[in-house]
Parts: structure tokens; C-alpha cells; sequence
């Protein structure tokens, strides 16, 4: 039988508020423990939270990029649990009336438009940072003691829950990339997984090719980065595929998925306890932002993404305006390209020799880019690496580099390509019985020899010339 995974994904994104959500704790990360916190953020009797005006507008904002509903009668609840990082004993989130529901994200792709749906978008405090200590896997389960550091306790949390529209691990790590750029580019969170302030957890079952039902899903947590995401859910997807197969039944757990060993681990039932006794927050007034709020708002919305991977797709193609888009290099693509460069060129220059050589894509002059790109095969490989790396230096110019040609007279160039050939003949006689992925290796070395400094287009139509390619 033929199955197919279905995936739904629930993102929590660390809002960059300047204070928490109830209270005037400054929010950062990287503070000395728990010198950022306050009898509101600790929960002492009494204390009465204020809500962040700005993370309201910032969870509004991100509903409208996401095409939701904006809900004008919001409410936070208390969702009670009991937990050593959450001193209140319960959660202040937005329950059965959150801010946003009914989105969807829109993933251009060679068939057309993916649309994943948004089930909902709600605010929620975050709890404080638990560290287990001594354990060999850092979680508490074997930890000789544990830790907590209540600066993060109360800093505020958007949750973004999709509906199971999502048919592959890739397909997955795509949506989260586009997800992950927009919300970059609304300038509400730094979304940077390493630091935690974007955690996704994923949803995962599997059903017969073609069917619609639903099986039983499992939930995988603690992954932190798009490439462990992809992985993790590959990796339950083959076991639950194993188990339907060998004549046996998914059983509802959440797993820990390991990168270091590609293991998935259960995780004890005990903290997925499903009755929270959520009930609405006494101490806070519902959430109702005016209607002329939510329009300001929407007419802020810059181009998102997905537009612009299909504006871009018209002028050069799918794949590299997805990397271009998502990477954050598209304005500097356009603007490269508006003062004269080649899209194509410039596309590749910017996707793999500024993005590898570390520039900072802001400080990049494209005029100079632009020239740097058109002269790319007439000055010396090693020439053109050295002045992409120093893009990105205060008045940067061009000039010297673009100075020093590359070494394109054949004469010159051919006994070094003789000499290449005449010292790989096994090489010779692979090529020249279909291996025609070897040319790179001979330019490659004929590159070497000359210390970068020949034309690799002339190096290569030499090649082909004498092997008769
Ligand atoms: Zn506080």
C-alpha cells in the first residue's frame, strides 16, 4: 500500500516587545538570571497584569499577513498547569476566543499555489527557562538538579497552529521558511530558531495514499532548525508506517526527536495532561482592538513573500526566487539587477558567493555588485571571491579588483590543459565514455594550477575541444 504523511504544524514566535507581556520587565536575551523580573512575572499574590499594547497590534498585524479573521471580542484565559517555570500555576492564553483564526499560507510552487490553512493565531504568556544540569540529554529525566531563570517567564507568544494541509517533510520546511521570513519582514520577531524565539512542534500521521480520513497523530517537539524539522518528521513518518504495515496501531505520544542520532524518543504521558480548567482571566478586559486600528494595520502590510517569489519567478524561475525570497536577498537582487547585471548571474553570485563569503546584505553597494557580476568570468576566480568578501566594507569599490584580468589567451592556457589531461588518464577515458560531469574536475585543476587566475569558460571549451566533447 501507498501512504501519505499529513502534517499540521503549531509555531510559537517570541514577539520583540520591549517589555513582557503583563508587565514592564524589559524582555532580552542574554540578561543575567532572573534579573529581569517583577512580583507581576513571578506571580506573587495580588499582582495585577496590564496588557502590551504592542503585542496586541503585533498579533493583529500578523493575522492580517496571514489572511485570518480579526476577532473584535477577544479573551485571555487561564490554562492551569502545574510546573516549577510557571510560578502562577497557570498560563495567561488565549483560549476559545483568540485574535486571529481562519488563514491560510500561501506556498508558490511548479503546480501552482499551495494553500495551507491557518487554523489560529493567539497571544499567550511564555513560561520561564527551565535548565536541567547533569543529565547526558539536557532534559530532566537522569538531570542531577535543575534551574530556573525566570527573565523569560511572561515575555509574550504567538502561537500559530495550521490546519493538516501539509503532505511532505519538505513541503513543511518550506512553509516554515516562508512563515519564518514574513514574520522577519513584519519586524515583530527576530524568529531566530537557535535562540528559541521561533519553536515549532509538529503533528504528524499517516493514511493510504488518496483517502481522506485521519489516523492518530503524534506530536513531535524540540526541534530547532528547519533542517532537524524536515528530518524528525521523515523519520515518524517511516515508523508509523512500519507500525500500520506490520498489523499494528499508532498510539497517541508526543516524542522528542534527537539530531545527533536521528532517534525518537517518547516522552512520559504524564506532562500531557489534557484538562487544563481553562477558564477566562478575571484580571483582564477583553481584547477588542477598534476597527480603524485593524485597517491602519492592514494598509501597513508590505509585499509578503509569496507575492513576491511569484513576481519574481516571472523574470528569472521558480527555485531561485523561492531561495532569493526567503533568504531576504530579493531587494538586493532587484536593485543588482536595475543598474545593469544579468538576473540569472546575479541571482547566483548573491544566493552562493555573498551569502557563503558572510556579507552583510545591507551594506552591499549594488552598483558595485552589479559590476562585479557582469566581470565575473574576466578577472581571476581567487580576484573575484576576495572582492566578494569585502562587499560589504564601508566604500567599497570595484575598480582594483576589476584591474586584474583573468588569463583568457588560449595559447597560454593550452599546454597547462595538456598537462592537466596528460596526468589524469583515467579521467580522460572515463570522460570519454559518457562521464561528462568531469569536465569540472579538469577546469577544476587547470583553476589550481594557474592559482585561479585563467577564464574557467575558456579553460572549459579547451577541455571539450581536445576530448572531442
Ligand atoms: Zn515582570
Amino acid at each position: 500500500m501507498k501512504w501519505e504523511p499529513v502534517i499540521g504544524l503549531e509555531i510559537h514566535v517570541q514577539l520583540k516587545t520591549r517589555t513582557k507581556m503583563f508587565c514592564r520587565c524589559p524582555v532580552g536575551f542574554g540578561a543575567g538570571e532572573n534579573t529581569q523580573t517583577c512580583p507581576v512575572c513571578l506571580g506573587f499574590p495580588g499582582a495585577l497584569p496590564v496588557m502590551n499594547r504592542r503585542a496586541i497590534e503585533w498579533t493583529v498585524l500578523l493575522g492580517l499577513a496571514l489572511g485570518c479573521e480579526i476577532a473584535d471580542h477577544a479573551m485571555f484565559s487561564r490554562k492551569h498547569y502545574p510546573y516549577p517555570d510557571l510560578p502562577k500555576g497557570y498560563q495567561i492564553s488565549q483560549y476559545d476566543l483568540p485574535s486571529c483564526t481562519n488563514g491560510n499560507v500561501v506556498l508558490p510552487t511548479a503546480d501552482g499555489d499551495r494553500v495551507i490553512g491557518i487554523v489560529r493565531a493567539h497571544l499567550e504568556e511564555d513560561a520561564a527557562k527551565t535548565v536541567h544540569i547533569g543529565g547526558r540529554t539536557g532534559r530532566i529525566g537522569g538531570a542531577d538538579y535543575s534551574l530556573i531563570d525566570f527573565n523569560r517567564g511572561g515575555t509574550p507568544l504567538v502561537e500559530i497552529v495550521t490546519a493538516p494541509d501539509i503532505g511532505s517533510a519538505d513541503e513543511a520546511k518550506r512553509v516554515l521558511q516562508l512563515l519564518r521570513q514574513t514574520i522577519v519582514e513584519l519586524g515583530i520577531s527576530d524568529a531566530e530558531m537557535e535562540k528559541g524565539a521561533l519553536r515549532v512542534d509538529a503533528n504528524v500521521s499517516v493514511r493510504p495514499s488518496g483517502s481522506s480520513e485521519l489516523r492518530t497523530r503524534t506530536e513531535l517537539k524540540n526541534m530547532n532548525s528547519f533542517n532537524y524539522i524536515a528530518r524528525g518528521i521523515e523519520a515518524e513518518v517511516e515508523r508509523q508506517i512500519a507500525v500500520w504495515e506490520s498489523g499494528g496501531e499508532v498510539q497517541q505520544e508526543t516524542y522528542d526527536f534527537d539530531a545527533a542520532t536521528g532517534a525518537l524518543s517518547p516522552r512520559r504521558s504524564k506532562e500531557e495532561a489534557d484538562d487544563y480548567r481553562y477558564f477566562p482571566e478575571p484580571d483582564l478586559v477583553p481584547v477588542e482592538p477598534p476597527a480603524v486600528l485593524v485597517e491602519r494595520l492592514r494598509s501597513e502590510l508590505p509585499e509578503l513573500p509569496a507575492a513576491r517569489i511569484r513576481r519574481i519567478e516571472a523574470r528569472l524561475d521558480l527555485d531561485r526566487a523561492t531561495v532569493l525570497v526567503t533568504g531576504g536577498l530579493d531587494r538586493l537582487w532587484e536593485e543588482t539587477v536595475t543598474v545593469g547585471a544579468d538576473g540569472v548571474a546575479a541571482a547566483n553570485v548573491i544566493a552562493n558567493t555573498v551569502v557563503g563569503a558572510g556579507v552583510e546584505i545591507g551594506a552591499v553597494a549594488p552598483a558595485e555588485l552589479a559590476r562585479l557580476v557582469e566581470a565575473r568570468e574576466l578577472i581571476p576566480r581567487a580576484t573575484f571571491d576576495e572582492a566578494i568578501a569585502k562587499l560589504g566594507d564601508p566604500g567599497f569599490k570595484a575598480d582594483p579588483y576589476l584591474a586584474q584580468e583573468a588569463v583568457s589567451d588560449a595559447a597560454e592556457l593550452e599546454p597547462i590543459v595538456d598537462a592537466i589531461l596528460e596526468a589524469n588518464p583515467g579521467q580522460v577515458e572515463a570522460y570519454r565514455g559518457g562521464k561528462e560531469g568531469l569536465l569540472g574536475f579538469f577546469v577544476g585543476q587547470v583553476m589550481k594550477e594557474t592559482q585561479g587566475k585563467a577564464n574557467p569558460r575558456v579553460v572549459s571549451e579547451l577541455v571539450r575541444a581536445k576530448l572531442g566533447g
